[in-house]
């Protein structure tokens, strides 16, 4: 059985035949493209491989901040303005608009990114 190869990784030259399946490729190792990054972890592992990890996570153990933004800041679109690679994560999974208030919410957390990561900005989608 052959399947048609849809869905071409552009980090390496593998091709999946479904989207989601490239999805999970770019999110795992050693690719790890759609990692996100929370910032208001303090002393512990700030890196989640996926938004949904990271949205379990701040579930658990900061409901603090859940009290305090809305619920679709952790949605998984919305990753995007948490992202260490923000090109590949709009490739793949899209993004909320730059002006909703879950994009505007992660605003703060952007600035974070920036001055631990270094994450070029640049790469930040501009119009979307
Ligand atoms: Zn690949
Ligand atoms: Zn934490």
């Amino acid at each position: 059985m052959f399947s048609i190869a849809v869905a071409k990784c552009w980090v390496c030259p593998a091709a999946f035949s479904r989207t989601w399946e490239l999805k999970n490729h770019l999110a795992a190792s050693p690719h790890s493209r759609l990692c996100v990054v929370f910032v208001w972890c303090t002393d512990e592992e700030k890196v989640f491989r996926k938004m949904v990890d990271l949205k379990q996570h701040v579930m658990q153990l900061h409901t603090e901040v859940v009290d305090d933004v809305p619920t679709d800041v952790f949605e998984e679109g919305n990753g995007i303005w948490m992202a260490l690679h923000p090109k590949d994560y709009n490739q793949i999974v899209g993004a909320t608009p730059k002006e909703s208030s879950a994009a505007v919410q992660a605003g703060s957390v952007k600035c974070g990114i920036r001055s631990i990561f270094s994450v070029k900005m640049k790469d930040m989608p501009e119009a979307l």
